[in-house]
């Protein structure tokens, strides 16, 4: 077995906690409770659940959270009359509209119509630009919640060779942006690259997004490095698990986050916390 499991889920109620002591102090201190707002665009069972539990965090951490939940047939204009109403509401700090969005929706038409200042999954090219000019303003929230995984189990970054298989611009890209601020030296891999096994075995630290069940095995895994995993797969009975094979790799790595209770739950941590920064930028104002 591992030396050491990664508790996601514990970091994850412990910054939550952190969180809900924050938010008093804001609303004591300046009267300002952190509004989010989270937008649901037709009945995406998987989608369901991650803004029920977003909204549940939300309210817990004491945040005033509002759920839109809209039909499948509504237009993009309409849905992006809605994003406007929210931007111009200043109780709301956060808007996170949930994707996938139905085809017919512009998803990049969507993420443009947030304000920046809002947009507390990161996702708006301003958001992306602040981020590889190395001033982050908004940082995609799975990305955030790694780092903030490897500092609290006090992984060294500094020269270490991190290697992320998955390029997206949820996770892989901003990944390898916020590792590279931090002196790693980072390779970004894809379904492309030649050689996947081997140029993840010369990791110290090996980050996984790509939605393949227990894709990477010990093939990929130096002795000691450290194992992010970052996938949510499903398989036949239902049952979470991630883009590595736990069992087998497990025993070669120094820390391995587990699935579920890994990345996941620092996910929406990481959204809250970007609620409330954004909240506290607007007393700063
Ligand atoms: P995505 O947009 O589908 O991107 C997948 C990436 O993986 C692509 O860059 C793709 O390469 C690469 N890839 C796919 N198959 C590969 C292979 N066989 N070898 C090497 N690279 C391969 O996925 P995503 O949105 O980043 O999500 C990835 C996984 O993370 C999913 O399971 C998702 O559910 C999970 N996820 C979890 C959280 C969380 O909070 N825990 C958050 C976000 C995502 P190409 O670019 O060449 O196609």
């Amino acid at each position: 077995m591992a030396e050491k499991l990664i508790d996601g889920k514990a970091l994850a109620q412990k910054m939550q906690l952190q969180l809900a002591e924050k938010v008093k102090k804001l609303e004591i201190e300046h009267g300002i409770v952190p509004g989010l707002v989270v937008i649901l665009v037709g009945d995406n069972p998987a989608s369901q659940i991650y803004v029920r539990n977003k909204e549940r965090s939300a309210l817990t951490a004491g945040f005033k959270s509002e759920t839109v939940r809209l039909s499948d047939s509504i237009s993009e204009e309409e849905l992006l009359e809605i994003i406007a109403k929210y931007n111009q509401d200043p109780s709301y700090h956060g808007i996170l509209v949930q994707l996938p969005l139905p085809s017919h929706i512009n998803d990049k038409r969507v993420i443009l119509a947030i304000d920046p200042h809002k947009d507390v999954d990161g996702f708006h090219p301003m958001n992306t630009g602040h981020l590889w000019s190395g001033r982050p303003l908004m940082v995609p929230c799975t990305p955030a919640g790694i780092m903030e995984i490897l500092h609290e189990y006090e992984v060294d970054l500094e020269g270490k060779n991190v290697v992320i298989i998955g390029r997206s611009n949820i996770v892989g890209k901003p990944m390898a942006q916020l590792l590279l601020d931090k002196n790693a030296t980072v390779t970004l891999t894809h379904s492309r690259t030649r050689h996947l096994a081997s140029v993840c075995k010369r990791a110290d630290i090996l980050i996984v997004a790509i939605g393949q069940a227990n894709f990477v095995t010990e093939d990929f895994v130096k002795e000691g490095g450290v194992v992010i995993d970052v996938g949510m797969n499903r398989d036949d009975n239902g049952k979470l698990i991630g883009d590595v094979n736990f069992e087998r790799v497990a025993p070669l790595a120094n820390l391995i986050t587990p699935v579920p209770g890994g990345v996941g739950p620092m996910t929406i941590t990481m959204l809250l916390e970007q609620t409330y920064q954004a909240a506290l930028r607007s007393v700063e104002l």
